[in-house]
């Protein structure tokens, strides 16, 4: 609250210091040996952190580069620099081991690569690269890849490594959760391939430095002699990789200062191991323990609806929480009658608090799962609401929703190369660069898109057989879909795209951490979808968002995950979509029972915890689920928060009849909602901007009215005879054997009979 207003003072000695009550100081005082700070939200583990540094600094305990400091996000790191230099009142330079665990380690490994077999510029991996490596690795083992699918083996792979867990250190009982027991060998020629490529993934970056420590002690003792203070935030969610990491690093100085909560850990489904942080104590004997109790970011109300709904948790150390501030406004839970109504009123409140002189970035709407984000996305921008997403693209952004408007996209136009191109082998069905290309050049030649192309090519040789089946079966399967256009609900048809297509099937075998996300995110298209008369309409639509580019720059409202907040605090906090199933979420509860569960509610005391002076907890009594109506029970977490600290309202909306739909408004009805700020935003946007108000359709008129602009002349239309010798960049020479339109029967001297088209060979 006063952080702002101490930074200011000027700094005699340690001001930064007088701020803090007497457990917060003690934790920064207490600079020799282990330390632990085990205490609830908001009350100051962070702010203990970064004084603490700040103090290590001025006492001249240390140079900037002999303070390891580990947080869970770059910008937290970035957070952490710039309040620092705020606290001893001067920029702070050269921190270069403040940072994640993932980018303190990627420096580690940069500096000694050699010891690990790597060369210093060896490259990290995305996800997508090491997929790709996996799938190499399968096929080499002569295994089916629809059964073991590369990304199975790369989240099992990274589970491992989660654990600390090199190939020959898999315990067998574990081994055999992979390609019947092949796992381990997998693994093992996947570390062999990413050496041979001088390569890393994420969870090498940890691993490798475990390696390098254990295998060099004199480079380990460097470390040792260089980190003279380590600390770390969120301890809570450290997994054992990372456990093992700093129980390395602190054998040295044994300075090491942990500071975390049992109620926030909240990726145990990631690795995390919540252990560590109860197990502190003996790993490091000694250690002084420091208890925080007051908290300094919420009112009395939010706090008390916090604490009383985590006292539900059985596996909990139990703490105390207390606040000074004022009790401040109850929690409000608000139930909706559908999720359209519930993002209306999220938006039109939001929109009433900036009347009142909130700025948007202090609020921000947190959700448990991603697909969440549309409808709201979908509100602001209709009424100009600026937003941004958080720790993930827009919703219309991501891959998975890229992929599957595609596939719409061509269906409803084929022209669409991009869209053509996005999708001809995704999921993969051998139709590569290669034959990309082929078809690139044949459209360019003769003046068509790329499916036009396609349909010529498929009738010769140009492409490979397997290639060429492949290719003329996805023919097949878009006219097929083209033809129920007209028959079929344009949502049924992007379900029957979504299945037949094999895209939902190839997330459905994704393995890895996010591919629940991806499936409950196309189930979320086809909803929006629901919401539109017409395929074309929703196109339009989509089109007339993607074009709403955020500003990046001005006050926003955020939008994010419950996992994306943790640490993070606003002064308005939506926990839209309390209802079960959603949240607590079915799959955590299917999968991991009680615990699954009781992390779930850390996860709403986590999102509870973040606001400072309100916090808006709602659910819908129906949702749509692929336009049929469901009806919601509310989450049990409602149930559980103490009356005491919650209002409860249900607005007259809620009403059996249903919500008006259709209420899309049109861009002349602006004059109704001036009082809105943000409809006036929008007002003088598309004023400025008068391409937005352009569909998509417009355009592709403009476009079609212009043919000369797209058009490409066939190339000196070459004229080919029986006899004549030719020659073909692919096939090499031959001589026409047959003639027929534009495609050619040739003979060629090395590779037998072809039919290939005219526009790929030249007289030769
Ligand atoms: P979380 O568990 O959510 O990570 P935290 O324990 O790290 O929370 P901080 O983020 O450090 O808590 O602090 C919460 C808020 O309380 C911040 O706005 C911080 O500036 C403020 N705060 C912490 N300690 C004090 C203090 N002694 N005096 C005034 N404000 C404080
Ligand atoms: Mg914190």
């Amino acid at each position: 609250m006063n952080e702002s207003a101490s930074a200011r003072l000027p700094s005699p000695a340690p001001s930064y210091l007088s701020g803090l009550n007497p457990e917060q100081r003690a934790a920064v005082e207490a600079t020799e040996g282990p330390v632990l700070v085990l205490a609830g939200a908001g009350t100051g583990k962070t702010r203990v952190l970064t004084t603490r540094i700040a103090h290590l600094l001025r006492q001249r305990r240390a140079f900037p580069s002999q303070i390891l400091a580990v947080t869970f996000t770059n910008k937290a790191a970035r957070e952490m620099q710039h309040r620092i230099g705020a606290l001893i009142g001067e920029a702070v330079e050269g921190m270069p081991w403040l940072g994640t665990f993932h980018s303190v380690a990627a420096r580690i490994l940069r500096r000694h690569a050699e010891a690990v077999g790597l060369k210093p510029n060896f490259s990290i991996l995305d996800t997508d690269d090491q997929v790709r490596l996996c799938k190499q690795v399968i096929q080499a083992a002569d295994l089916d890849e629809k059964r073991w699918p590369g990304r199975g083996l790369a989240s099992q792979i990274d589970k491992w490594k989660n654990r600390g867990l090199a190939p020959h250190e898999v315990p067998t009982q574990d081994a055999d959760s992979f390609a019947d027991g092949r796992g381990v060998e997998l693994y093992a020629a996947y570390q062999a391939r990413l050496l041979t490529l001088n390569a890393a993934d994420f969870g090498d970056l940890l691993l490798l430095n475990l390696k390098l420590f254990r295998e060099r002690p004199d480079i380990l003792g460097e470390f040792h002699r260089r980190f003279r203070y380590i600390l770390v935030d969120e301890y809570q969610d450290t997994n054992v990789a990372q456990y093992l990491w700093l129980r390395l690093l602190a054998q040295g100085s044994r300075n090491i200062a942990c500071v975390g909560d049992d109620d926030q850990s909240i990726y145990g489904w990631r690795g995390a191991e919540v252990g560590n942080i109860l197990r502190f104590e003996a790993d490091f004997p000694g250690a002084t323990v420091i208890r925080l109790e007051r908290n300094y970011r919420s009112t009395g109300h939010i706090l008390g609806a916090a604490s009383g709904l985590i006292a539900a948790n059985r596996s909990r150390l139990g703490k105390t929480l207390w606040t000074e501030d004022a009790a401040g406004e109850p929690v409000r839970v608000t139930a909706f009658w559908d999720g359209e109504e519930e993002a209306r009123a999220v938006a039109d409140a939001i929109e009433q608090l900036n009347r009142e002189g909130e700025k948007l970035s202090e609020i921000a709407i947190l959700v448990r799962a991603s697909f969440q984000t549309r409808s709201f996305e979908e509100r602001f921008i209709l009424i100009g609401l600026p937003y941004r997403v958080l720790g993930g693209p827009r919703f219309y952004e991501r891959q998975e929703i890229r992929d599957a408007l595609a596939y719409l996209r061509v269906v409803h136009q084929p022209d669409d190369d991009l869209a053509f191109e996005r999708i001809i082998n995704t999921p993969r069905r051998g139709l590569g660069d290669t034959t990309i290309q082929t078809l690139s050049r044949l459209a360019r030649a003769r003046g068509l898109s790329l499916l036009g192309a396609a349909v010529e090519a498929v009738e010769t040789d140009e492409i490979k057989a397997r290639a060429r089946s492949a290719l003329r079966a996805l023919m097949a399967d878009l006219a097929r879909w083209r033809g129920q256009l007209e028959t079929a609900s344009h949502t049924d048809l992007a379900r029957t795209i979504l299945d037949e297509s094999g895209y939902t099937a190839m997330w459905q075998a994704d393995r890895s951490a996010d591919a629940p996300g991806r499936l409950e995110n196309l189930k979320e298209l086809v909803q929006a979808m629901g919401e539109f008369p017409t395929l074309a309409a929703f196109l339009d639509h989509v089109s007339l968002v993607m074009e709403n580019e955020a500003d990046q720059t001005g006050d926003q409202v955020t939008l994010m995950t419950l996992h994306g907040a943790k640490g993070l605090e606003f002064g308005n906090v939506f926990l839209p979509g309390w209802e079960e199933g959603l949240f607590p979420s079915q799959r955590t509860l299917d999968e991991s029972g009680i615990a699954g569960l009781e992390e779930e509610r850390r996860l709403a005391y986590v999102g509870i915890t973040r606001a400072r002076r309100r916090s808006f907890i709602s659910y819908a009594a129906n949702r749509r689920i692929y336009n049929q109506w469901q009806s919601a029970v509310p989450s049990r977490f409602v149930e559980e928060l103490p009356p005491e600290h919650v209002e409860r309202s249900a607005p007259p909306g809620l009403d059996p009849r249903g919500p008006t739909r259709f209420d899309v408004v049109e861009a002349d009805d602006f004059g109704s909602r001036a009082t809105s700020p943000g409809w006036r935003r929008a007002q003088s946007a598309f004023a400025a901007d008068p391409r937005a108000r352009r569909s998509t359709a417009e355009t592709q008129r403009l476009v079609d009215a212009q043919p000369a602009l797209l058009a490409v002349s066939d190339p000196a239309a070459q004229k080919f005879g029986r006899g004549d010798r030719v020659f073909h960049q692919k096939f090499g020479y031959g001589r026409i054997t047959g003639v027929e339109g534009n495609r050619l029967e040739i003979a060629f001297e090395h590779s037998g009979s072809k039919k290939v088209l005219d526009s790929f060979v030249t007289k030769g």
